[in-house]
């Protein structure tokens, strides 16, 4: 986790300087000039040895000679290293490098932003980008970047790795009536990056809401650590764009190919308590109802309409919504909304003043249905009418809603004429859309985040187990040409306490007699070779062996595995006990390592049609009892494992038990690159680990052996 950097003089600096600032039109360095001498508080000072002034300020020679708390560096790539190098001799410890031509450009460039880094590094150099658009910091009217304009102050901090999405959502800010504390470009992020920022923001008092637009988080693992605590008390509201698949056609396993990249980000941000948008327009509409909002206490919602139809869609937007719902109004609310209202209006949710309402009647139903305690939060839909002004409606909508303090949100539905009444609203913060399933959405935005913010973090459970054994069969890995290993390795399943069928593996056909013989009814059988991935795909599984059978199957096994492939390798037959499948689920279980989130566990409908249903869920190891649990409920097949249609439900703790101890084992090694056990059957007296895959990293595991045990939770 990145040790709490401290950004106070990247963001209130008393002193300013630009490195490369100049006169010349057109060019960054006046463009950065010039927006820091048109609002910023402080100090300006121009670096540039070739000139006395610059745009009428003193210049001096160098940054070392500027004095100054952060320098911005708008000069070519070599020399901003140099001056990098010479800011941190100098003690200006903070940067903002705009310059291209670093990690974005190639392997020169690449070579160049790891020397920043390591300069960066020696001095402990708190620095933003390269290749970045800048900051701007309102509170100290602080315009350190190359764009247009300086935002509006306000309480949104946001970051960017796109340096054009800044520049367009400062100028389209405006317009909306939005404000910013703090703004960054992030460029590269060769230093200071999105989880660095989260932590500095979340412990902001003039920070409401973080917003960003990632394109990539570079350490997964931090940031969803950082993320997590900041969630409790800040609202983080990202866009996670690039959603790309690299890797996943390469997987040898479900669960690589059910959890890409995509998932482990998807899966990780959740984790981190970040609420995803998924467009620019998702992003600030969370941001401003979370900005100029409180939050609900509870999840009912009542809707007060003028026109039927808008009543309709709000009521089926808040049907469709994650955490909201149409508040079931009591009775004494009913009764008193009936005295107020016309005979012809609706008196129950959603409420309808109906056309001829005046602002009177609007508030009156307004103020009844908050004063409902299973009211959460309130839409207020208006549909314009000869009866009723909206600059009215929406003045009397601001005041109940500050007396009140329960979150509302506003569809005035007009044209012109609404818009100049929106404005009283925004003013006010209160979020008001054309829209009515907006304006609902910006509600759930607040729930949802109430849910989030009211998360308790409780203790993965460590389980005792037997890790040298494991460590000694993925050992074995070191004398296979590829890295993979299969049922063969169902011991480390029973080192950490995953329940598996009796099995054992022959290699002839009267092996195979004697160990069915010692297993009761019959057997099921398997081909065991690392060259066959699915072994039923050829014809390398055969179930309800009857024990007359079984010589005559071993060789029938073995002849497929080599028509398929005649240089196959094959390790022998498995022999396994048969599992009931009549009474069980067949369920998947899996790991799946991620570059930046480290191991994902998986869990969903299993059995050899697990990646064309791709009923699964995912959560980051290592998972306590409460997220597997989630998972378990989570899957559309939920249902199955509860016991539907009359059958017996299935041992739901002995699974979610089954899932946080693979979790474990994902975190105790990491070199499992990918994992599955699938299926793993689960009915109603537990479960069992029938099938075994994995790929290892042999150069990812220790040298030395674990202890033998690991003393789990008592
Ligand atoms: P693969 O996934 O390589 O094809 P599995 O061992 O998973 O091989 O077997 C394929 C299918 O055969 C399983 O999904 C399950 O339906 C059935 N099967 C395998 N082993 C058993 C067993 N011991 N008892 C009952 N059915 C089994
Ligand atoms: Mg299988």
């Amino acid at each position: 986790m990145t040790a709490g950097r401290d950004l106070d003089a990247l963001f209130a600096p008393d002193s300013v300087a630009v490195v490369g600032a100049t006169e010349r039109e057109g060019s960054v360095g006046r463009a950065v000039t010039a927006n820091l001498l048109a609002d910023f508080d402080g100090e300006v000072v121009p670096v540039n040895p070739n000139r006395e002034t610059v745009l009428g300020e003193p210049a001096v020679d160098s940054v070392g000679e500027s004095g100054a708390d952060l320098a911005i560096v708008a000069i070519p790539p070599d020399p901003a290293v140099e001056a990098v190098r010479e800011a941190g001799e100098a003690g200006v410890d903070n940067l903002v490098v705009l310059t291209a031509g670093f990690g974005e450009t190639g392997s020169e460039g690449a070579a160049r932003e790891q020397r920043l880094r390591e300069i960066a590094a020696e001095y402990d150099l708190t620095l933003v980008g390269p290749n970045s658009l800048g900051i701007a910091s309102t509170p100290v009217g602080l315009n350190g970047t190359f764009g247009p304009s300086m935002p509006d102050p306000g309480s949104i901090s946001f970051m960017s790795q796109s340096g054009a999405f800044v520049t367009a959502v400062i100028d389209w800010a405006f317009q909306q009536d939005i404000g910013f504390r703090h703004v960054v470009s992030l460029g590269n992020k060769a230093v200071l990056d999105e989880t660095d920022l989260v932590a500095d923001w979340a412990d902001d008092d003039g920070t409401d809401v973080i917003v960003g637009y990632l394109e990539s988080v570079d350490d997964g693992r931090a940031f969803v650590e950082t993320a997590r605590e900041a969630t409790a008390d800040t609202p983080v509201v990202a866009i996670k764009s690039g959603r790309t698949e690299a890797g996943a056609g390469a997987a040898a396993s479900h669960t690589g190919a059910i959890a890409g990249n995509e998932r482990a980000y998807e899966v990780g941000l959740r984790e981190a308590g970040v609420l995803r948008a998924d467009s620019a327009g998702e992003l600030f509409d969370a941001a401003r109802a979370l900005a100029g909002q409180p939050l609900p206490e509870t999840d009912g919602v009542a809707v007060v309409t003028n026109a039927g139809g808008p009543g309709v869609m709000a009521t089926d937007a808040i049907g469709d919504a994650e955490g909201l719902s149409l508040a079931n109004l009591s009775e004494e609310t009913v009764d008193a909304l009936a005295d107020a209202l016309p005979a012809e209006a609706n008196r129950f949710n959603p409420v309808d003043v109906i056309g001829d309402a005046d602002v009177a009647r609007f508030r009156d139903a307004l103020e009844i249905t908050l004063d409902d305690d299973g009211v959460g939060a309130a839409v207020v839909l208006s549909a314009p009418t000869a009866t009723l002004s909206f600059d009215a409606l929406a003045e009397a909508v601001t005041e109940v809603q500050a007396d009140y303090e329960i979150p509302v949100a506003v569809c005035l539905m007009g044209g012109e004429s609404a818009e100049a009444s929106g404005e009283i609203l925004s003013a006010a913060g209160i979020p008001t859309y054309f829209d009515p399933s907006r304006a609902v959405g910006s509600l759930d935005t607040l729930s949802r985040y109430r849910e989030i913010s009211e998360r308790e973090r409780t203790e993965p459970t460590r389980f005792d187990v037997d890790r040298r054994r494991v460590y000694d069969v993925l050992s074995r890995v070191r004398d296979r040409p590829d890295n993979r290993l299969g049922v063969e390795s169902m011991s480390i399943l029973d080192a950490y306490g995953i329940p598996t069928p009796v099995g054992e593996i022959v290699d002839s056909p009267g092996a195979a007699e004697s160990v069915a013989a010692d297993i009761d009814g019959d057997v099921v059988m398997k081909i065991v070779s690392p060259d066959i991935l699915h072994k039923s795909d050829i014809g390398g599984v055969a179930v309800g062996v009857e024990t007359a059978a079984v010589a005559d199957t071993y060789e029938r096994l073995v002849t497929r595995a080599r028509n398929y492939q005649p240089d196959a390798t094959v390790l022998g037959v498995q022999v396994q006990e048969a599992v009931d499948l009549d009474a069980g689920v067949e369920t998947i279980v899996g790991i799946n390592r991620d570059p930046q989130f480290g191991p994902l566990v998986v869990f969903g409908l299993g059995g050899i049609f697990v990646e064309t249903l791709e009923d699964t869920t995912a959560e980051l190891a290592p998972v306590t009892e409460r997220e597997a649990r989630r998972m378990t409920e989570d899957i559309d097949a939920a249902p199955l494992l509860r016991g539907a249609r009359g059958r017996e439900p299935t041992d739901l703790d002995a699974t979610v038990e089954t899932i946080q101890r693979l979790a474990q084992l994902a975190d105790d090694f990491p070199a499992i690159v990918e994992l599955d056990v699938n299926p793993l059957v689960v009915d109603p007296d537990g479960v069992q680990a029938v099938d075994l895959r994995l790929t290892v990293d042999p150069d990812a595991l220790p040298e030395e052996p674990p202890g033998a045990t690991d003393g789990g939770d008592p």
